[in-house]
């Protein structure tokens, strides 16, 4: 038996041991590929579309999707394709699913007052995605045997009720504070070289601490997935500091895509 063959029997078993070691728990440790993962992109979306109403207009879309494509192509995973979507949803939220999906309330984008703040909540979300945040918490919350069986597709049926599952409970954006902190850098380094203001997303976030004080309900989703504190605003703004301020060519379309939405 040639040592190659050897070393594919015992590789289920190494990372089982691995896994059960805790050595998922470690940040980064992913057992999806990339292909695998944006094999997913297609169920996965099914499942927000059965678990949310999403807007339908399409000037709203290709715009979306034009400056979130802009952001995306800034990150190691500009190659793959990338997909903006808006939730018909009054509150202020957004995420990012694994595969380059990213998906913003339509109140969110009602919430921004410029398109740097937009396009800066974008490139945090993309800023989740290229880091592979998604599949990493799946590795980490149902381990080898499981992905294996969905990713091979041995039971259709179950690779769907997990994802069902995955979507429903959005354990796939509940993130640590360092998967937080790490889609907040690298988002406004996205955000600039893409050709937006760096400083989008603090004066974003700054905002919905005000919001939250008139209007705590319409702000806590997000709150609940991205806790902002002053702590953390200065961060992302310290970070926005390295790069230079740089202005917005197209408001004006911004305020026609943000007025037809709301
Ligand atoms: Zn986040």
């Amino acid at each position: 038996m040639s040592s190659q063959r050897i070393q594919k029997m015992i590789a289920p078993a190494f990372l089982a041991v691995l896994l059960s070691a805790g050595a998922a728990q470690a940040a980064g440790f992913n057992l999806v590929s990339l292909d695998q993962e944006w094999s997913m992109r297609n169920d996965l979306h099914a499942q927000v579309q059965q678990q949310y109403r999403l807007v339908n207009d399409r000037a709203s879309l290709q715009y979306i999707n034009q400056v979130g494509r802009r952001i995306a192509a800034q990150t190691p995973l500009g190659n793959r394709p990338w997909d903006f979507f808006i939730i018909d949803d009054p509150s202020v939220n957004a995420f990012n699913l694994p595969g380059g999906l990213v998906y913003v309330n339509r109140g969110l984008i009602a919430e921004a007052d410029s398109l740097d703040q937009l396009a800066g909540v974008l490139a945090h979300e993309i800023g989740h995605g290229a880091a592979r945040h998604g599949t990493q918490l799946m590795t980490r919350s149902y381990g080898y045997n499981l992905l294996a069986g969905l990713l091979l597709g041995r039971d259709a049926g179950q690779g769907q009720r997990l994802l069902a599952q995955l979507v429903g409970t959005g354990v796939l954006t509940r993130y640590s504070r360092e998967a937080e902190f790490e889609a907040d850098r690298t988002g406004v380094e996205y955000a600039y070289r893409a050709g937006y203001n760096p400083h989008g997303a603090a004066d974003f976030f700054k905002q919905l601490l005000q919001t939250r004080q008139r209007r705590p309900t319409k702000v806590e989703q997000f709150f609940s997935t991205h806790p902002l504190t002053e702590q953390r605003i200065q961060r992302v703004e310290s970070a926005a500091a390295r790069y230079g301020t740089r202005g917005t060519r197209d408001t004006r379309d911004f305020q026609r895509f943000r007025s037809r939405l709301n």
